[in-house]
């Protein structure tokens, strides 16, 4: 069940596409990418929750 998450889908002028095999993975990688190339030092679970509801199963 690969997930795929979007920055575009919660409103980042961003190009990214984030794939992962579990939710946990992916809100793993999420985090990781904000950090890098948003500087958003941590996510707040109000952004995970947020974050999983615009994950799509491809
Ligand atoms: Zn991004």
């Amino acid at each position: 069940m690969p997930l795929e998450f979007r920055c575009e889908d919660v409103g980042a002028v961003c190009g990214e596409a984030i794939k992962a095999d579990t939710p946990e993975e992916l809100v793993a990688k999420i985090a990781e990418h904000a950090e890098h190339e948003h500087g958003v030092p941590e996510l707040s679970q109000t952004l995970v929750d947020y974050a999983k509801t615009v994950v799509r199963e491809t």
